[in-house]
């Protein structure tokens, strides 16, 4: 494709010569436009993009400097040439005032012409030039802020990290264990799902993992004969430190359950059962969180056999009014039953789904209904 032509829009009230200019341009290899008035000219530069414009010095409303003033702020790039059949040392330094890239006098002559024009041509390409590379640099200056506020947002989320607590029941309401949840007191990074990409965009969801377990380790060796049960990211799987046998959670492994959330997928292979049984040999129990919140398989539930499920929320809410939800959570506490695994139902928030969930045949239940996440209680009763 041949490369665009320089665009120039030729702009004097006296038509005879600024048509002609204009064919001169055409056969100079410009594409060339005429305009006879500044009304014309405002209103051609706000939708079309010329590369300069060569005007008369004294058009019929307006004088060319004040032309030249006025685009500079519309059009920066586009670079003013003047000519004047009435030339003066005041009106050269004028136009040279407001930074015109050429001054020409009529009649013109040829050769200047073309050595003005082609002057202006390279003005305004290393005007574009230099724009474009303000503007690149704003936007790496931009980035590069975003970045390092997100860094300081996460290492403040860090600073501030803990855990709340959610209580999980019997069916007859006795406490069985809590569920730690990830939290921190930034503004945006409080909620876990934002706090962990954002760890994971910075490389820093080992870190996280490591210190989600150790705070979870302070609590259980705290409290004497409670459970927790904590949430790794399919990620901590990798993480060695997770099976270090000198690890806070190690020594405290037989009162955890680590719930790996469905919504992930789990790599199936002889890597993923090594590091499973390595697991259950410390004392660990697994949960498969989240089961049926319809982003993965049932696979998961092959690949882990789990000690136990929990049924994702989006199965019970409002199961009472829905046979199909009924029929699932029933497949599934069946199931979990002839398997040995405990089923857990998790977002109970009305008195309904609790009384649907354990009449199909759920052992334990989360939700706000029976309580919020918060601190661990001081005194704690476990069934
Ligand atoms: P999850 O593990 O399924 O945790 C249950 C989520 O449901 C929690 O949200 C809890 O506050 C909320 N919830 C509990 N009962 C109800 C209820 O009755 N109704 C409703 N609407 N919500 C209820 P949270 O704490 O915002 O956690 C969201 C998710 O973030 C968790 O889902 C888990 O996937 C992830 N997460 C939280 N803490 C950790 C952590 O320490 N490590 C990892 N890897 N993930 C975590
Ligand atoms: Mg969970
Ligand atoms: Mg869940």
């Amino acid at each position: 494709m041949a490369p665009a032509r320089p665009r120039v829009l030729v702009v004097d009230d006296d038509v005879t010569f600024g048509r002609s200019l204009g064919r001169h341009l055409e056969r100079l290899g410009y594409a060339s436009v005429f305009v006879e008035t500044a009304d014309e000219v405002r209103e051609l530069v706000g939708r079309e993009r010329f590369d300069i414009v060569l005007s008369d010095l004294h058009l019929r409303e307006l004088d060319g400097v004040t032309l030249v003033r006025c685009l500079v702020d519309v059009t920066p790039t586009t670079r003013m040439i003047l000519m004047t059949g009435d030339p003066s040392l005041e009106s050269a330094l004028e136009a040279i005032d407001v930074g015109v890239s050429g001054y020409l006098t009529k009649p013109l002559e040829p050769a200047r012409l073309r050595s003005v024009l082609s002057k202006a041509l390279q003005d305004q390409k290393a005007a574009k030039a230099a724009r474009e590379n303000l503007q690149l640099i704003a936007r790496e200056r931009l980035a590069a802020h975003q970045r390092t506020s997100r860094a300081s947002d996460l290492e403040e989320a860090f600073a501030s990290l803990f855990l709340v607590f959610q209580p999980i029941f019997g069916p007859d309401g006795t406490r069985y264990a809590h569920e730690a949840l990830l939290r921190s007191t930034h503004s945006v990074l409080k909620r876990p799902d934002l706090f962990i990409d954002a760890a994971i965009e910075h490389g820093r969801l080992q870190e996280l993992g490591r210190r989600i377990r150790a705070e979870a380790a302070v609590v259980l060796h705290a409290h004497p004969g409670e459970r927790l049960f904590v949430n790794i990211h399919p990620n901590d799987l990798d993480d060695d430190e997770l099976y270090d046998t000198r690890s806070p959670l190690a020594s405290v492994a037989d009162r955890c359950t680590l719930e790996i959330t469905e919504r992930a997928a789990l790599r199936p292979g002889e890597a993923l059962d090594t590091q499973l049984k390595q697991l259950r040999r410390m004392g660990f129990r697994l949960a498969i969180d989240d089961l049926g919140a319809g982003y993965g398989s049932l696979g998961s539930l092959a690949m882990v056999g789990p000690e136990v499920v929990k049924i994702d929320m989006s199965l019970v809410r409002d199961v009472h009014k829905d046979p199909r939800r009924q029929r699932l959570i029933r497949a599934i506490t069946t199931l979990s039953r002839e398997e040995g695994t405990q089923v857990v139902c998790e977002g109970i928030e009305t008195e309904e789904e609790r009384v649907a969930v354990t009449h199909l045949g759920a052992n334990l239940l989360q939700g706000y209904l029976l309580g919020r996440p918060g601190a661990f209680p001081r005194q704690s009763k476990v069934a």
